[in-house]
């Protein structure tokens, strides 16, 4: 009798034991702790972002992120943490460098559009895509001493950055889908995108666009308490969502679709 041994399944299997373990250390996280997510209101400081008629986009995300802060805060099941708590200036590595010091489980970064159109408008969603093979291999040098080179660490990386890119796309589902229901204002499809904030985080991550600042209705509504308080209702219910979607760990079943 010929006994053979099948390299492939045996490194199948290998890596599916590791994906349990990875799935199962990521329930005991997301049921121990308090859900942390970070809030990063784009720009600040010296860089003012898109300005019309003296309102700033660094301003406008600022309120909007302290005020999802309070909103989310009122409840002991979440944890906030803000890449910049005032009007300053913080590079966007640095924003990066202190969300993974957080060891957050969701990002967002808030931003408002821009166009020379001053008709354009509508809310723009972007979600973590998966690092190019040159941008992949650049992330792993800058952090082999973090993350070290051995075969299992590797893959390890590599199913968890699969798994923060797919998470990604629901929580952009659930803010666009929330968006259109609640808002009644224009959307535009999700997009995947590698901005720097969104792939040097270790977590989920969106980066969304509230509207444009260039629309003087748009302007005015984002600038607006109320406006900005609708806004951050459907951005918390978004989160909600999102969150209760994990804590049932239905995702799981839809991993491998
Ligand atoms: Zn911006």
């Amino acid at each position: 009798m010929e006994f053979q041994v099948n390299i492939e399944n045996i490194t199948m299997s290998w890596k599916k034991q590791i994906w349990c373990l990875f799935i199962a250390l990521t329930i005991f996280a997301s049921n121990t702790f308090a859900f942390h997510i970070v809030i990063d209101p784009g720009h600040g400081g010296t860089d003012h972002g898109a300005t019309r008629e003296g309102v700033r986009e660094s301003d406008i995300t600022l309120e909007i992120a302290h005020l999802l802060a309070d909103e989310l805060s009122k409840d002991s099941d979440y944890q906030v943490s803000l890449t910049r708590e005032r009007d300053e200036i913080v590079s966007l590595s640095s924003r990066s460098q202190n969300a993974q010091k957080t060891n957050g489980d969701l990002f967002l970064s808030i931003h408002t559009n821009s166009s020379s159109d001053p008709h354009a408008s509508g809310a723009e969603f972007y979600f973590q895509t998966q690092m190019s093979i040159d941008d992949e291999n650049l992330f792993l040098a800058n952090n082999e001493e973090k993350i070290g080179r051995n075969d299992v660490i590797a893959i390890i990386h590599d199913l968890k950055r699969t798994s923060d890119s797919y998470r990604s796309q629901i929580f952009a589902d659930f803010i666009q889908k929330n968006w259109s229901q609640e808002l009644k204002v224009r959307n535009r499809p999700i997009k995947q995108e590698s901005f720097h904030v969104l792939v040097n985080v270790p977590m989920p991550s969106v980066l969304v666009e509230l509207g444009f600042i260039s629309n003087k209705k748009e302007r005015k509504w984002m600038q607006d308490r109320q406006g900005q308080k609708s806004i951050v209702a459907v951005l918390a219910k978004g989160i909600k969502n999102f969150k209760e979607k994990m804590d049932k760990n239905s995702f799981l079943t839809d991993i491998g679709r």
